[in-house]
C-alpha cells in the first residue's frame, strides 16, 4: 500500500459516519417531496447568503450538523432536483449567493430553448 493511501478508508468511513448523523439530524428526506434516497440528497441553507466567508462547507458542515454546534433550522435536506428548482428560481449561484441575472441585450438574445429558464431567472424578483 503507499503510504498516501493509509487511513484512505478511515477518513472515508468517518466522513460516511458524519454524513449519516448529520442526515438523521437533518430527517433523511427532501423538505418539498419527502423523497429519501440519500444517494440524490443535499443539504441546502435555507436563506442564501449574502456573505460566504464564514459559511461552513463540506467536512466542517456535516460535523457542525451532526453534533448540532450549529443552527440545524437554517439547513434543510433536499433532493437534487428540489435543489437545483430552488437555484434556479431564487437565483442562487454555485456558492448559495443570490445574484440577480443580467442577459446582454435582453431576452430575445436568449435561444428559444433556454428562454424559459431565463425568464423564470429575470422575472423572479416581480413575481414574489
Ligand atoms: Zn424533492
Amino acid at each position: 500500500m503507499r503510504a498516501y493511501a493509509v487511513g484512505y478508508n478511515e477518513r472515508r468511513m468517518y466522513y460516511l459516519e458524519l454524513k449519516v448523523k448529520a442526515f438523521d439530524v437533518l430527517g433523511n428526506k427532501c423538505a418539498v417531496c419527502g423523497w429519501d434516497d440519500v444517494r440524490c440528497l443535499q443539504i441546502d441553507h435555507k436563506v442564501a447568503f449574502k456573505d460566504d466567508k464564514n459559511q461552513l462547507r463540506g467536512i466542517k458542515l456535516l460535523t457542525a450538523i451532526a453534533y448540532e454546534t450549529v443552527e440545524v433550522g437554517s439547513y434543510q435536506l433536499l433532493c437534487a432536483n428540489h435543489n437545483w428548482i430552488k437555484r434556479i428560481e431564487k437565483q442562487e449561484n454555485r456558492n448559495g449567493k443570490v445574484e440577480k441575472m443580467k442577459i446582454k441585450g435582453g431576452i430575445q438574445n436568449v435561444p428559444p430553448n433556454l428562454r424559459y429558464l431565463a425568464e423564470l431567472a429575470l422575472n423572479y424578483k416581480q413575481n414574489q
